[in-house]
């Protein structure tokens, strides 16, 4: 027998931990970006930001800069909550963990989405959305490991926008 203890990341560690795999499929290195969607434990969806699908990267062809923001990409929370209306699942009371903080658009989506909680890593400077989701009773959560150090986190703060 082994004498080290195994110590269980927390749920939050282990949902934010998966959400960091996630954001490694995004495509625009603006922010690589991952989200998933929560349910009693269990996970009902995922997104990173890309293109729409079929569609060519920014990676492959660069940004569609409009106004100092990449237009080209669904954001990882959008493509998160599409997939649920994609596949016909019901996220509503659900928690969404992303590697950002949303965005005022993907704010409001979170919003109507009927999701509960948001758990993020990184900060992204919106005033806007953090004030939108308190106001519609959306309980944020900056997450900090409570089981381990992360490597993976160690890098999100001062992304550019996206
Ligand atoms: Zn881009
Ligand atoms: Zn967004």
């Amino acid at each position: 027998m082994s004498n080290t203890t195994h110590t269980r990341p927390s749920w939050d560690d282990y949902f934010m931990g998966i959400t960091f795999q996630v954001a490694q499929r995004g495509t625009c290195d603006r922010a690589r970006v991952g989200a998933i969607i929560v349910k009693d434990r269990r996970i009902l969806t995922t997104g990173y930001n890309g293109a729409p699908a079929g569609l060519p990267h920014c990676d492959e062809i660069g940004h569609l800069m409009i106004n100092g923001h990449c237009m080209r990409t669904l954001h990882a929370e959008q493509n998160a909550i599409i997939q649920a209306a994609l596949h016909g699942v019901s996220v509503a009371g659900g928690t969404i963990y992303v590697t950002h903080q949303p965005c005022l658009t993907c704010a409001k989506m979170i919003i109507n989405a009927g999701l509960k909680r948001v758990v993020y890593a990184g900060h992204y400077p919106d005033e806007n959305s953090v004030a939108f989701l308190q106001a519609a009773g959306v309980t944020l959560v900056r997450w900090q490991p409570e089981t381990r150090p992360s490597e993976a986190a160690a890098d999100v703060d001062n992304v550019p926008s996206n």
